[in-house]
């Protein structure tokens, strides 16, 4: 009884922490940069207004985890070019078109900071349209302005494939010598052009999936502050996907954000190698789930989901996520990270982190961590919101 009545003062603090840490998460704005949600939807057909069992992201679930705003992934794999990805991005965009529309006074398209601002206050769930990868542009101006009339708020210049006028994080690190024989690397003149005519729209720049020479060429280019939209801290996992510490330097220095991405293999430097045994282990059955799916991400989801108990073993703590914010505040500052989780885009997420409703635990770790509710508010939003500002100016 003693023990117990000793314990009594700590369990009331935790109690009180955690009632903190909601109060804390649902009066803030949550914004989350990177969600492939619609790229699967158009594979599975799920209704994303209805409660799903697959999949990291619903209407219920995202009003669960206290999400307000979610940038929506257009995205197509490099197999398609010219003649085909522009079409694919805007039957992309007709699909959330068709999900808003189904949903009225639920849910909108937004713009702009103040038309965020507006629709969250009547308690609407905020789409926002982000294009991933400068391929679905074909090369044409006259395509960026129409997307950016559909609502892209940010281009992503290229995906895992390079462009004629920008080059990949993948082909810096892996191709270079081809980059070299083809006599470019980083942005072109045309991607300089490119860039600037971002700006003039009001379309953020997004230098997730770039390399090191077209961030270095886009930070010098760029004259508004820049987004990385799902992306970690190299330091932590050196991945080319992830951000060295100069590249995070030079980003604070622009005013841009990094948010940052929840997928394992760019959290935990082990991951790879633990999930490749794994994957090994299970070849036959991801084979056959494969000709099922013709998506090797979706394949590999169900695997997971199958083997559930084997491959939560692979899966990081969710502290190791945690760390990828705390090392980029303290090294940038806390005006400078956000959250762009890659739900729906990849295959294993740390443990705990299962899908939208789970963005709480991410305000009560950062408590935990001593960050006030004024910094937390940054992370969950804030920043988003300033940078949304400086390119659309208002
Ligand atoms: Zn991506």
């Amino acid at each position: 009884m003693k023990k117990l009545l000793l314990l009594l003062p700590l369990l009331l603090l935790l109690k009180a922490q955690a009632q903190d840490a909601k109060a804390i998460h649902f009066k803030a704005i949550l914004v989350d940069t990177h969600n492939d949600a619609l790229s699967n939807e158009l594979i599975t057909k799920l209704d994303l207004s209805k409660r799903q069992t697959i999949g990291n992201l619903d209407l219920p679930r995202a009003k669960e985890g206290g999400l307000d705003v979610q940038v929506f992934s257009i995205w197509c794999g490099a197999e398609y070019g010219k003649g085909t990805a522009f079409n694919f991005a805007n039957r992309e965009i007709d699909s959330l078109y068709a999900l808003i529309k189904r949903n009225p006074g639920k849910m909108v398209l937004a713009r702009n900071a103040a038309e965020v601002k507006k629709a969250v206050a009547k308690g609407e769930f905020v789409a926002m349209i982000g294009v991933e990868g400068g391929h679905m542009i074909e090369e044409r101006m006259d395509y960026i302005d129409a997307l950016a009339k559909r609502g892209m708020r940010y281009l992503t210049l290229t995906w895992n494939n390079s462009t004629s006028w920008s080059t990949s994080a993948a082909d810096e690190t892996h191709h270079r010598d081809s980059l070299v024989k083809a006599g470019h690397i980083g942005l072109s003149d045309y991607g300089k052009q490119i860039v600037r005519h971002l700006n003039d729209l009001g379309v953020m720049v997004d230098v997730s999936h770039v390399g090191e020479q077209t961030f270095y060429d886009v930070i010098a280019t760029s004259t508004k502050p820049v987004i990385a939209s799902h992306s970690c801290a190299y330091a932590l996992d050196p991945n080319q996907r992830n951000m060295k510490d100069d590249q995070l330097k030079a980003l604070a220095k622009n005013g841009g954000v990094v948010f940052v991405n929840f997928y394992s293999g760019f959290v935990d430097s082990t991951y790879a190698h633990k999930e490749s045994r794994f994957l090994r282990a299970h070849h036959a059955e991801l084979d056959s789930l494969k000709e099922v799916y013709h998506d090797a991400d979706l394949a590999k989801i169900r695997l997971n989901a199958m083997h559930k108990e084997e491959s939560d073993q692979v899966r990081p703590p969710l502290s190791q996520l945690i760390k990828h914010i705390d090392y980029i505040a303290k090294l940038i500052g806390v005006d400078h990270v956000g959250i762009g989780s890659d739900f729906d885009g990849a295959e294993s997420y740390p443990l705990g982190m299962d899908d939208v409703t789970d963005y709480p635990k991410i305000t009560e770790e950062l408590l935990k961590l001593n960050y006030s509710e004024a910094d937390i508010d940054k992370i969950l939003g804030g920043n988003f919101m300033r940078v949304l500002k400086a390119n659309t100016g208002k």
